[in-house]
């Protein structure tokens, strides 16, 4: 029998409708006041065909309202798809077709873009203007779902794409649920605490602090986007104890930050996404600052591992152990158990990993073995058990038959003084088949050149690993998530930007 609970938005106005959960800029919303804003989002919702077996994709950024809007289809039992609000139209329709949505629900500055997604699909799907719901009639009592059933659909994400065509994956209300527990067992829960989220709503890292909000009880500060002086004034003024962060994000912290620190009040930096580069974590560390490395994915709905804190100097640079109920093994290449200190990819398990991609069983079949889903992420157990990522299969770089992982290469440059952005991508060479070449974004005024470079690398990383190319550049590519798009890395080593 599929376990049902009650509808969490409900039950959390119910036990505490008083407490705030919902902080954006000066306004705050009480649980009683989200519960009664998402029931009027809700009512308006059904009437224009939202209800439980209808997909209805999302263009929401962070705003009070896409929350009461995420929360409004959670309650009506609709399977949300929550699209990445960089998408271009082309993107959108692609998706929106994928998934098979009958209703796209967008904010006014979307409109456009989702209006010419819309044309190439042939119109079938209904656009509404999120704006225009609130000037609907409220009259409309939803039928909400008492209960949510553990094994049921909510929510459908598109992976980042950072490494091809991204897949919906499906997350249940049961995946949800077990992420939030999982977290909880590791971190706690403190009658003050206040979740930071700077992170996109529509990805996993931002939408499972929402859920986390209301099974826990606690507030989300919400921000309209990620701002360093606004993030650590938050975090300074408004009592915030958690904040969710990728390395990108924190770095900028930390320049802003200067010489000062945080209040002792606030308890855990949750750092994922993507690899951490050591001197970060270093510095992180002098300033007291406490970070818990994370390892998740959409495919988890976010955390799966975390370094409990307890460890965080002993072993900084690993994402921990898997939390409370999980469980992550290391296969090599010949499916085998990876020893201690062996690298492989890693598999996870757990109920908060997904049943699978949407309509896409054979991708499906390929990557889940008996409840383990392959990651495609390569790593290693040490012996005391704990998880090291070293970085994606996809982006390894085999330089005469060496293995090269990217993200070490960029922690070692991420340690140089005049560099404020580094990414690294094999590219092809006769001799070697692909050797490493570093990006790099320097400081602001920062003197560099690529003698510079090389000869920093020469001294702390093997040779083969030494970039034998470095690109001076503006930006580098990063996706919604602020990840590195490291196959366009390797494209612009094809372009212009050549080599100075
Ligand atoms: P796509 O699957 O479409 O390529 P994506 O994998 O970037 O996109 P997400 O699900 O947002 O989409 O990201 C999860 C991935 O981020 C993990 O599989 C892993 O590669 C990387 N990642 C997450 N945490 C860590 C970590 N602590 N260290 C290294 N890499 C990490
Ligand atoms: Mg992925």
């Amino acid at each position: 029998m599929d376990t049902a609970i009650p509808n969490w938005l409900k039950k959390r106005a119910e036990l505490t409708p008083d407490r705030t959960g919902l902080i954006f800029g000066e306004d705050t919303y009480s649980f009683s006041e989200m519960f009664e804003h998402s029931v009027l989002a809700a009512g308006r919702l059904e009437t224009i065909g939202a209800k439980e077996g209808v997909r209805v994709a999302v263009l929401l950024s962070n705003t009070p309202d896409s929350v009461f809007i995420l929360h409004a289809l959670q309650m009506l039992g609709s399977e949300i798809v929550i699209l990445n609000t960089r998408l271009a139209a082309g993107e959108i329709d692609w998706q929106i077709r994928d998934c098979e949505a009958r209703l796209l629900v967008v904010e006014q500055r979307f409109a456009e873009t989702a209006a010419a997604a819309r044309a190439m699909g042939g119109g079938s799907i209904t656009l509404v203007v999120s704006e225009k719901l609130n000037e609907m009639p409220s009259d409309a009592a939803p039928h909400l779902q008492e209960e949510y059933k553990l094994g049921q659909v909510s929510t459908i994400m598109y992976t980042s794409g950072t490494t091809g065509n991204p897949k919906g994956v499906l997350q249940t209300y049961g995946n949800h649920w077990w992420s939030a527990c999982g977290s909880a067992l590791n971190l706690g829960i403190h009658d003050n605490d206040k979740w930071l989220c700077a992170v996109p709503i529509f990805h996993i890292s931002g939408y499972s602090i929402l859920m986390r909000s209301l099974i826990y009880g606690i507030g989300v500060d919400l921000h309209a986007h990620f701002d360093a002086t606004n993030a650590v004034n938050s975090i300074k003024q408004k009592g915030i104890t958690i904040m969710s962060a990728v390395a990108a994000m924190l770095s900028q912290i930390m320049d802003e930050l200067g010489e000062n620190s945080f209040p002792a009040s606030f308890r855990c930096m949750l750092l994922g996404g993507g690899p951490a580069p050591l001197p970060l974590l270093e510095h992180c560390r002098s300033k007291q600052i406490p970070v818990y490395q994370t390892y998740g994915m959409t495919e988890t709905s976010s955390q799966f591992a975390t370094l409990a804190p307890e460890y965080s100097i002993l072993k900084l640079g690993s994402a921990g152990k898997a939390l409370f109920p999980n469980q992550i093994r290391v296969i090599r290449e010949d499916g085998l158990a990876a020893g201690a200190k062996m690298e492989g990819e890693i598999l996870v398990k757990g109920p908060n990993v997904t049943p699978g991609y949407y309509n896409r069983p054979d991708e499906t079949e390929a990557k889940m073995e008996e409840g383990w889903l392959h990651t495609g992420d390569i790593g290693y157990l040490d012996s005391d058990g704990f998880l090291f990522v070293l970085d994606r299969r996809s982006d390894l770089i085999i330089s005469g038959g060496e293995n090269i992982y990217p993200a070490e290469i960029e922690s070692v440059l991420f340690s140089h003084p005049s560099i404020a952005d580094a990414g690294v991508a094999g590219i092809d060479d006769s001799k070697w088949g692909r050797v490493p070449a570093a990006f790099i974004v320097k400081k602001e005024g920062a003197l560099l050149s690529e003698e510079d470079v090389i000869a920093y690398c020469k001294n702390r990383l093997a040779k083969y690993k030494v970039p034998k190319l470095v690109f001076f550049m503006e930006t580098l590519p990063r996706n919604a998530a602020k990840k590195l798009v490291r196959r366009e890395l390797r494209e612009s080593s094809k372009g212009g930007e050549g080599p100075l």
